[in-house]
């Protein structure tokens, strides 16, 4: 059975190369608070390199900052309509403890989607199928 994701959006959900859909892009957990942001330089499986220029990820500032957008809303909307408008201190601190929270997740996945739509490269479907015959011609 492959152990890659046929689906470039799985995929991309899954946080895996954007060539092989095997590769993970992130090496430490999201958990790991001072590490979550760490990549290899290369996909470890298929050897896509993650980043194709230097300062490739500053674009995908602008990708986090619509998640924070997408977050205060998502926040501040049910604060409004469930808990009556409440005094604008509790719109701050909570919209920050979520966006804080969540920071690990929208950043890799900012950096996920950036890659995926701008990195210059997709899913080659031929790649495992030339990998397998390599493998056995060794
Ligand atoms: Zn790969």
């Amino acid at each position: 059975m492959a152990d890659h994701i046929e689906s470039s959006t799985l995929a991309l959900l899954a946080l895996r190369c954007p060539r092989c859909h095997e590769g993970k892009l992130f090496s430490t957990s999201a958990l790991n608070i001072s590490k979550f942001a760490r990549m290899p330089a290369q996909c470890p499986v298929c050897g896509q390199s993650f980043e194709p220029e230097p300062g490739f990820y500053f674009g995908s500032m602008y990708i986090t900052f619509a998640f924070n957008v997408a977050t205060m809303f998502a926040v501040g909307v049910p604060l409004y309509y469930f808990f009556g408008n409440p005094d604008t201190w509790v719109y701050v601190v909570t919209v920050t403890a979520v966006t804080l929270l969540l920071t690990p997740l929208i950043l890799r996945y900012s950096r996920a989607i950036m890659l995926y739509l701008f990195g210059g490269t997709g899913y080659d479907s031929s790649w495992h199928t030339r990998r397998r015959a390599s493998s056995e011609a060794i």
